[in-house]
């Protein structure tokens, strides 16, 4: 994506045509399509799974491995119910909630006051010159007093949101279906607005689940949940690491793996699944060092976008101001990404303080303090999270590489190239191996010794089909940096000068150079490093 355009038409059509480059090409399918689809849920198809695996080990390796004082850890997903009721998450936000349809807000169903008057109700809406039409049940209360209108307005700005065209106003909206309803005691509309609500529904985010054989629901003991982040088993596990690590402060845990959330609105293709992979580290430290450390992790993250092949200015930071910050958090960054459809969150960096720690310390009743050798001094460390999203990683460096060119071809005429400009070390399929014909034993021959040469360093793929611009073109639309021709000169029919060379295209520039095949291996792997 070379600019985010400010039409939305525009980039809800963008939108399109990379989910349908995801699905046509093998990165992303919806989970058990062939029944109708599991909501919130997806699967990673050939390609799809090769880059979040490359994506996941440059993570890996930029923070595990070439760090020394950051260590690993792979936590289970079936969680104790005792590690959540101390993080907050059991019975934190399990009240019953229910969300105004004209402005989103979400309120708690038990402290709405029940209300009486007039409901307007109706079916939907329409207008005529745009031949827009919706067909949808509204409604509006009015309290004794308030003058109809009110309710067509609200209406009318409730149906407005549906809207294609944006630039025509709520008022030239015709409403459809208007009936009036006595209501007593209700509270199934927004106190402030009028609004209808939302059913009620269980606000709590967490699966739950029973364990053993003889699982039986009744039996709390037996309950676990699916955790819904990584960083749980982090803080649970953060003395067995400490005394087995001989890690000091400032020292981190990272993990990847996946994070379930029961989202009651999945949407934007994967930026909200309900089942989705976290990449997180704690990194432990002293007090003094906290607020330094958030923003040297702000950097070290936005570094580690822009070597991915996202750049900075692509990205906002955005301080999450006083009041909206989690209530421990004394210094929180969200790390946005202009998404086609808008700026939205890919990590949050997070100072979180003593909070996790104490917390589990005052659960467990076991001593998770830290001690420091040289001061002689006992303490809870504090903690800055860097938190990021694989999945909504995986679909910005969808977003960012996604091109359509027009460009000149061979026969001089003009054509759309749709090209995924990954970075080479991003990249799904590193280099593309053509033989220059499929008939002439040679060429495959060769080809074949290429294909093996270069296979258990990197992933390649080997094709002999079609005219050599085809099998460019197949491969510039998955983002294939680099593709491999063997052709006659290759073999030796042109004389000896270039025997043991091949044709080397470069992706973005669609430059040709000559490369020895002794040479190809090492060039290929500076490259996608
Ligand atoms: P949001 O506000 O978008 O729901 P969050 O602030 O709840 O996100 P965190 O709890 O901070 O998210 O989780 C850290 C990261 O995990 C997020 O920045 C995001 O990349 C990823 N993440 C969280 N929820 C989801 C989800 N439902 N689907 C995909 N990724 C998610």
């Amino acid at each position: 994506m070379s600019e985010t355009s400010p039409s939305p038409e525009k980039n809800a059509a963008l939108m399109e045509k990379i989910v349908s480059l995801c699905k046509r090409r093998g990165f992303i399918f919806q989970s058990a399509e062939i029944y109708g689809g599991l909501n919130g849920c997806w699967d990673y198809g050939p390609l799809g799974v090769e880059l979040k695996r490359n994506l996941k080990e440059y993570w890996w390796r930029k923070n595990v491995q070439e760090n020394d004082n950051i260590v690993g850890l792979d936590g289970s997903i079936l969680t104790h119910q005792e590690v959540l009721k101390a993080s907050g998450h059991v019975g934190g936000f399990s009240d019953p909630m229910c969300d105004c349809l004209l402005t989103r807000a979400r309120l708690r169903a038990d402290q709405i006051d029940p209300q009486s008057g007039v409901a307007y109700c109706y079916t939907g809406a329409s207008h005529e010159e745009s031949g827009w039409s919706i067909e949808r049940e509204y409604a509006v209360l009015l309290k004794e007093g308030q003058d109809e209108n009110k309710a067509r307005k609200t209406a009318r700005l409730y149906f407005s949101q549906f809207l294609t065209d944006k630039q025509i106003s709520p008022k030239k909206i015709e409403l459809a279906g208007e009936r009036t309803e006595e209501v007593r005691e209700s509270t199934r509309f927004n106190p402030e607005n009028g609004s209808l609500l939302t059913e009620a529904r269980e606000f709590n985010l967490m699966f739950k689940t029973h364990l053993g054989a003889s699982a039986d629901e009744a039996d709390e003991s037996a309950v676990a949940y699916l955790r819904p982040e990584t960083a749980q088993s982090i803080f649970v596990q953060f003395k067995n690491v400490l005394e087995t690590n001989r890690v000091k402060l400032p020292f981190g845990i990272a993990q990847i793996g996946k994070s379930f959330r029961n989202e009651i609105n999945p949407r934007n293709y994967t930026f909200r699944s309900r089942e989705f992979e976290q990449m997180e580290i704690e990194f432990f430290c002293r007090e003094e060092d906290g607020m330094a450390l958030t923003d040297e992790w702000l950097e070290r993250r936005l570094a580690f976008y822009e070597e991915i092949g996202i750049p900075r200015e692509h990205l906002h930071i955005l301080d999450v101001p006083d009041g909206e910050r989690a209530h421990y958090s004394r210094k929180t960054y969200d790390i946005e990404y202009e998404f086609p459809f808008g700026i939205q969150e890919l990590e949050g960096v997070a100072y979180r303080t003593d909070y996790d720690l104490s917390k589990h310390r005052e659960h467990s009743k076991k001593p998770l303090e830290y001690f420091d050798e040289e001061k002689k001094e006992k303490f809870i460390p504090h903690v800055v999270e860097p938190s990021a999203g694989c999945d909504r990683t995986v679909l910005a460096l969808l977003c960012e590489a996604f091109d359509e060119e027009t460009i000149t071809n061979e026969k001089d005429k003009e054509e759309t190239r749709v090209v995924m400009h990954f970075s080479p070390r991003i990249a799904p399929v590193k280099a593309g191996i053509f033989p220059l014909l499929k008939n002439k034993p040679e060429l495959v021959k060769k080809a074949r010794q290429v294909e093996n040469l270069l296979k258990p360093f990197m992933t390649v793929f080997y094709d002999e089909t079609g005219a050599i611009g085809r099998r460019y073109r197949r491969q510039d639309e998955i983002g294939t940096p680099y593709c491999v021709t063997i052709d006659f000169d290759t073999i030796g029919e042109n004389g000896d000068d270039l025997i043991d060379t091949v044709t080397l295209r470069e992706r973005d520039s669609m430059r040709q150079q000559r490369i020895p095949i002794s040479d190809l291996r090492n060039f290929l792997l500076e490259k996608i490093h």
